[in-house]
């Protein structure tokens, strides 16, 4: 029987009743597939904090470190906003670990479901086209991380800058997936204004010689966050560097309508890759059961598929989230007038019998 370890962080607010819901399915798919998914709870962020001391405490970069992957909540809430911005959860942990295993590639779907697409902020018209794209964010470089950076009386600056192995790694990523998907790939950039872009420009067009097949499209990034509310449906795969991917992809969150729906997948050069949702902890609905775990649940899936090669189970999560939804089974952040609203818990028993079905 294979068997994987899993590093399970649920983290604050909503994350442990979110990652209990994706947890029970994943037990359920395990013993579907004969597969053993072997769990290791941790305490991360603020909870992480109360019991240790630290965001990221030494005992859970261990069992992460240990692990085939790392499946993430969601950290921070008001009880530690007022500590020093270095000690919060957010920054104490969730970058710590990012950097500890060198996250270079973060992948986020943004779809907007048909029966959900009255939820999106956009009219119907601009989404004739159908919303279903990869938002592909280098998370490793950029200002984010480049020195010189630092601040006196009446200065503060931050360097951008990225170095030609960084951008090929990421624009290889990017292709690849392109490959897999419609071929096309827009990069974003700010080559009319920044050196470093003019740099970024020039070898995602030397990758791209490696991808006869591929469309590549270079767009502005002004440019491109109006495109996503004018015709996101143009867009399949989008590269773009750590600033400029921070804002997009929040961008394409908002699209979709509900954070409750979004996840995401960080991963490295080994395939080594941290899961989690696009929300954060939610405090105002945690401990209610009105969270929706779907992207929690979808986290869970793409772990399936680029951690342990499970495409198949991971397509069936896919389409047990959908067929549950065309039912109108709704968490509230989903729900409409016409459906009644269903719990965090109820939401998960409901895929789960949608997914033995398949
Ligand atoms: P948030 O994403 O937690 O919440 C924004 C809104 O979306 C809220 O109304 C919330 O109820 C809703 N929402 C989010 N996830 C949902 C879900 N699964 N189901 C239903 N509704 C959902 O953002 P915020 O309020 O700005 O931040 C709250 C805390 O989360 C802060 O401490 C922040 O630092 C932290 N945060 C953590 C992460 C992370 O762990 N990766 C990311 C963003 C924010």
């Amino acid at each position: 029987m294979k068997s994987y370890k899993i590093a399970v962080l649920p983290g604050d607010g909503i994350g442990p009743e979110v990652m209990s819901v994706a947890c029970g399915l994943l037990d359920i798919i395990g013993d579907k597939a004969n597969v053993q998914f072997v769990k290791e709870w941790a305490d991360i962020g603020g909870i992480a904090i109360d019991n240790h001391g630290v965001p990221l405490p030494e005992s859970t970069l261990k069992i992460c470190e240990a692990s085939d992957a790392i499946l993430f909540g969601s950290v921070g809430g008001p009880k530690w906003e007022s500590l020093p911005p270095e000690k919060q959860p957010e920054r104490g942990a969730l970058l710590p670990l990012r950097k500890h295993f060198s996250f270079y590639a973060n992948l986020r779907p943004v779809v907007i479901h048909p029966v959900l697409s009255d939820l999106s902020p956009l009219s119907q018209s601009r989404m004739k086209n159908g919303v279903d794209m990869l938002i592909i964010r280098e998370l490793t470089g950029d200002v984010y991380f480049a020195e010189p950076k630092g601040r006196d009386q009446d200065r503060a600056y931050d360097t951008m800058a990225y170095t030609r192995a960084e951008i090929e790694r990421i624009a290889r990523f990017a292709f690849e997936a392109a490959r897999k998907r419609k071929k096309r790939l827009h990069s974003i950039d700010k080559a009319n204004v920044l050196t470093t872009m003019v740099f970024w420009r020039e070898i995602v067009n030397s990758i791209a010689n490696e991808y006869p097949d591929v469309s590549v499209i270079h767009m502005y990034v002004d440019n491109a966050a109006m495109q996503f509310v004018i015709n996101p449906g143009q867009f399949d795969v989008v590269l773009a560097g750590n600033l400029f991917g921070d804002i997009l992809s929040d961008e394409g969150a908002a699209l979709t309508g509900s954070l409750g729906m979004m996840p995401s997948a960080s991963l490295n050069e080994k395939g080594f890759g941290l899961y989690e949702p696009a929300g954060g902890s939610a405090p105002d609905i945690a401990g209610k059961d009105i969270a929706n775990p779907i992207a929690q649940i979808l986290s869970m899936g793409m772990m399936l598929r680029f951690s342990f090669g499970m495409h198949s189970e991971a397509g069936k999560i896919e389409q047990a989230v959908m067929n549950v939804i065309n039912k109108g089974t709704r968490t509230k952040d989903i729900a409409n007038s016409d459906c009644q609203t269903t719990g965090t818990k109820e939401m998960g028993e409901k895929i789960a019998e949608e997914y033995l079905q398949l």
